[in-house]
């Protein structure tokens, strides 16, 4: 049937609001597997983050996410308060959810000069919920927003292969060492340097 090829149908994308986003670019090659990254970078390899959802369901899903990716070594998520955090982690409301359409998770950026300002992460309870996942692959859809706040295959450039987080329609696979190389790659590289 294609019932289940439709339940595993999934899709995430990164929007760019690009008001400061500056033209000046250049791309550098990467070992083959190491996940991309766009020409966006926070300053440092740190940022502040604050769980904005009221679900406490989510609220438990977004920071089994950031703990993960702490964990890692190559960036740091730090708890601030919802008003100064740079990193707003949050759930679609429904009609919210209307728009997302097949996304299942969805992060907008803003930058000046490529360098990474303000970043929204929201997940999509509905479709999850009608997708059937289960704790872990939310927890990986999370893994995989945060991506995109570091950095992390920023526009079409998710990484083609499966064994990422940053795969394209990624739902079983948490972070892998190609995403852990490809974070520390992005804080080795000036901004305004992508790589894929
Ligand atoms: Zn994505």
């Amino acid at each position: 049937m294609t019932r289940s090829a439709w339940y595993r149908k999934i899709v995430m994308v990164v929007v760019t609001i690009g008001l400061f986003v500056s033209q000046i670019g250049g791309a550098v090659a990467l070992a083959a597997s190491t996940t991309p990254f766009g020409p966006e970078r926070f300053v440092t390899n740190h940022a502040t983050y604050a769980i904005t959802t009221k679900s406490a369901y989510y609220q438990r899903i977004w920071r089994s996410a950031i703990r993960a990716w702490n964990k890692t070594g190559a960036f740091t998520f730090k708890l601030a308060s919802a008003k100064s955090a740079q990193i707003k982690l949050t759930t679609a409301t429904p009609s919210e959810s209307q728009q997302l359409g097949k996304d299942v998770g969805l992060t907008e950026f803003w930058a000046r000069h490529d360098y990474l300002f303000k970043i929204n992460s929201e997940l999509n309870p509905e479709l999850l919920h009608n997708y059937g996942y289960s704790r872990s692959d939310d927890t990986h859809v999370a893994e995989h927003e945060l991506g995109h706040a570091m950095g992390l295959a920023m526009g079409l450039a998710h990484n083609p292969s499966k064994h990422s987080v940053m795969y394209y329609e990624n739902r079983s696979v948490g972070i892998q060492q190609v995403d852990i190389d490809g974070v520390k790659a992005r804080y080795q590289t000036p901004a305004g340097q992508a790589a894929s």
